[in-house]
Formats: C-alpha cells, sequence, structure tokens
C-alpha cells in the first residue's frame, strides 16, 4: 500500500466506536465533577494533593511516588519509571489558575444604596462576559491570629449568589457607540454584596443619618455570620468565579461547558495519565503552577526555582551523585496548555490551514508567541518528530496549529521556563473555544485523547545507547 502523501488531521469522531464513545463520556462525567469542585488553584491543588495521596503518593523523596505543594498553590509530583532518572525526566507541567475577578484589599464600598466589592481583574479577561451574571465566591481570608478561614459561598442552591449589574440598554446609547476597549471600565466591576439596612428605632435623637447604612449592615452581618471585621478582607484573597456545576453541551452532549478550563484540562488530563499510566520508561512529573495568567512570575509560578528545588531532592534521593542540570537537560517535557480553537463564527481572525479543530485531538504548537515568533519557545523539531511517531504508533489523534493568524495577537505558555533548563519541551493541550472566558467549550473527544496522548508521552519507550 502506498503510504499517504498528503497530510490530513484525523477527526475523533468518525473513527470512534460505540465503546470508544462510552470512554469518552464516562470520562468527561469525571472531568465535569473535578471542574465543578475547583475553580481556584488552591481548591486545584487541593484536590489534586487529595488523588495523589489516595494513590499512594508520599511526601518522603526517599519512595517511588512523591508530591510536594507550595504555599497551597503549586504542586510537583514524580513517580519512578522503569529506566534510571539519569535519563531524565518525562514532565507534563500545567498550569492551575484561571482568569478571574479578585476582591480589592479594601473592598466594601456604599453607593446608591447598594454595598459592592471592588475587584482588580486577574488575568486577560473580555469585562462585558463577567456583568448580569451569578457569580460565587472562592477563597480564604486569613483572620490576625493567623486562622485561616476558607470559603465556597454561593454554589448550593440554598445559597445567595452575587452579582455585577450592568447598564439597561435604555442608557447605553453613548455606550454602544464606544469602542469595546474603552465602553467597559474596570473600576466600574463591582460585586453587589448587600442592600439593606437596619431598621430606624423612632427615636428621635437616633433619627441623625448613620453614613454608610448598607454597608454598617453588611458589616455587622458579616460579624455576626462569620465573626469578620473589614480588616479581616485585607488579608483575604476572595475570588468571584461564574456560579454553578460544569455542563454538557450541545444535544448529542459532545462538549464540556465550565469556567477554568484553562487550564484545568491539562491538569486533570495529565493527573489521571500519570495515575494511569504503566512505568514501562522514563520517571513521570507533573508540575501544577499558580500565576500562569499574570505572567508566571511570584513563588508558585513558573518562573520560580520550585520545580529545580524539587528536582535537587528528587535527584538526590532517587540517584545520588548525578549532578540535577544533567537530568534536567536530558528530562523532555510536554508544557501542556490549551489552544484556541477555529470559532465557528470569527474565523477570519485564524490562519485555517494552520488552526486547531474541535474533535481533532490535542494540539501541538511548536511556538506560541506573537509577531515574529517573540517569547516563544520553538521547539525543536527532533523532539516534535519523536512525538510523531510516538502518538502515530497508537493511533491517537492530534493535530499542528499555532494561536490565531500571523500578527493578530497571541500569547505564551509555561513552554519557555521549561525550555530555561535546557530540557526538550512542546506544547501540547486541547483547544478551546470561547477561552478565558466565564463558560469555556472543549469536545469531549478532545479530552479523551489528550489524556491517551499525555499517557503515552508518560509510558514512551526509551532507547538505552
Ligand atoms: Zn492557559
Amino acid at each position: 500500500m502506498t503510504p499517504h502523501l498528503a497530510y490530513k488531521p484525523k477527526n475523533i469522531w468518525e473513527h470512534a466506536d460505540a465503546k470508544t464513545r462510552n470512554n469518552m463520556a464516562a470520562l468527561a462525567q469525571r472531568y465535569m465533577d473535578f471542574l465543578t469542585r475547583c475553580k481556584t488553584e488552591r481548591e486545584t491543588v487541593a484536590h489534586v494533593r487529595q488523588r495523589l495521596l489516595d494513590n499512594g503518593y508520599q511526601e518522603d523523596f526517599g519512595t517511588d511516588r512523591v508530591f510536594r505543594c507550595l504555599r497551597g498553590k503549586a504542586l510537583f509530583a514524580a513517580r519512578r519509571g522503569r529506566v534510571p532518572l539519569d535519563k531524565g525526566l518525562a514532565l507534563v507541567a500545567a498550569h492551575a489558575d484561571s482568569p478571574r475577578l479578585d476582591f480589592k484589599q479594601r473592598p466594601i464600598v456604599e453607593q446608591a444604596c447598594v454595598a459592592q466589592a471592588k475587584t482588580h481583574y486577574y488575568g486577560g479577561i473580555r469585562k462585558y462576559q463577567w456583568l448580569a451574571r451569578p457569580l460565587a465566591l472562592h477563597g480564604v481570608v486569613v483572620r490576625e491570629s493567623g486562622e485561616v478561614l476558607p470559603v465556597v459561598l454561593g454554589e448550593e442552591t440554598d445559597e445567595p449568589v452575587f452579582c455585577i449589574a450592568d447598564l439597561l440598554p435604555h442608557l447605553a446609547q453613548q455606550q454602544v457607540k464606544q469602542p469595546v476597549s474603552e465602553a467597559f471600565d474596570a473600576e466600574k466591576l463591582n460585586v453587589i454584596l448587600a442592600h439593606s439596612c437596619q431598621q430606624k428605632s423612632g427615636d428621635k435623637d437616633e433619627e441623625k443619618e448613620t453614613k454608610d447604612p448598607v454597608k454598617t449592615r453588611l458589616l455587622e452581618l458579616l460579624h455576626e455570620k462569620y465573626g469578620l471585621t473589614e480588616e479581616d478582607f485585607i488579608t483575604a484573597e476572595l475570588q468571584a468565579v461564574p456560579v454553578g456545576p460544569a455542563r454538557l453541551v450541545g444535544f448529542d452532549g459532545s462538549l464540556v461547558g465550565a469556567y477554568g478550563q484553562d487550564d484545568r484540562i491539562c491538569v486533570f488530563t495529565a493527573l489521571e495519565a500519570m495515575l494511569e499510566a504503566e512505568a514501562a520508561g522514563r520517571s513521570m512529573a507533573l508540575m501544577i503552577w499558580d500565576k500562569e495568567e499574570i505572567g508566571s512570575d511570584g513563588a508558585t509560578g513558573a518562573s520560580s526555582r520550585f520545580l529545580q528545588y524539587c528536582m535537587e531532592d528528587l535527584v538526590r534521593a532517587w540517584c545520588p551523585g548525578v549532578p540535577p542540570s544533567h537530568v534536567l537537560l536530558e528530562s523532555r517535557a510536554l508544557s501542556a496548555d490549551v489552544n484556541g480553537a477555529l470559532d465557528p463564527d470569527y474565523q477570519d481572525v485564524h490562519e485555517k490551514q494552520n488552526a486547531a479543530l474541535l474533535g481533532y485531538g490535542p494540539v501541538f504548537c511548536k511556538y506560541t508567541g506573537s509577531r515574529g515568533k517573540y517569547g516563544a519557545n520553538d521547539a525543536d523539531a527532533e523532539f516534535f518528530g519523536e512525538l510523531r511517531g510516538l502518538l502515530n504508533a497508537r493511533a491517537i489523534a492530534w493535530q499542528a496549529a499555532e494561536l490565531g493568524k500571523v500578527d493578530h495577537g497571541g500569547g505564551g505558555t509555561v513552554a519557555l521556563f521549561l525550555a530555561a533548563y535546557g530540557m526538550r519541551v512542546i506544547d501540547l493541550g486541547p483547544s478551546l473555544l470561547s477561552m478565558h472566558s466565564p463558560f469555556e467549550l472543549a469536545s469531549i473527544a478532545d479530552v479523551y485523547a489528550t489524556k491517551q496522548a499525555y499517557q503515552a508521552f508518560f509510558e514512551a519507550p526509551v532507547q538505552q545507547n
């Protein structure tokens, strides 16, 4: 038989038999459950940590399945493979943070008989998408004593939710003529917290107006219910996120709709892959970082030294005497992050031959960056070729794409921070529609294929030479 001369990526659905479709649906259910529980980096790291503990992972690096958390926001896990560690790791790195609205440190204000929380958005949001929709509060409040009060409020049907009001169309005649970048003011992203005030006592002397009666009542309520004072908000991390569970989308239930799929889709699929993989090749590692959406800085972001410190300790425990730099140089890594799928309604921002399609499997992105590949890792063709062979041998669907037309924007991932160690690294992750929105869409076929691809990577045979 002659080989296929022309290249055409594979639509997973065209080749999926009933059993595969059932497997996809089952994995999608577990994925949705994960998304519903994990809406912040802290919740995600706590969830992954628990799954690792349930699967015999320990904090003692002297064992074969290990993990370490940093500040509840970053997590490194490793599992010993068949091949000694001096052949490097097979590392998959993803990020657990997603765009959202963070409460400011002094959030509470009262205007026009409404108490609101001032916010500072986190990551790349389109501001109008956060208006006039129910929001839940997730995060922590740290009291003066150091006690940490976890907050999840608005997810249960008997709990109140929160909301940012939008301007009525009747009075938006000026606003609708403004460019989108100017029409929505970040200082108007104020979350409504309360509206009632105290009943007046009727006492003539008490008639003098209290300043900010709604805020006063709210502070009383917060104190009665949770023992909070206004100063407690200063040492809090409160995130307003979209309310509600992940849902199947479409008559055929072929898509998952949920907040925070960038990049928890990669956290989930990489974790599933590592837990299920056979320890046949290199030792496996999973790295989960925070702060990717704001540039990867900070102690728990990809530009920190956390991965390096973990590697140094791992090498000391698993192959003493070998320089950690050698292991890093020998390692293979997948920067597991999402790509933008070809949007049916905005096809003109993509260059179609090099755009990702939903249902065609995880997307290799050789380089990210923008305007002449600026800020890109640009993976080497040799490593890409190795992975192509690996996935083809297992008949796992994959595609290659870049994010949008040249000079029409772009984006970055954690790939370049991994590449800084000299390891081989390429971006590989599923494509999404409505990326960075409160309700992102992923194909359940891609969730399945991405997990398969990460598992193949973890199980990849190593040429002993
Ligand atoms: Zn991402």
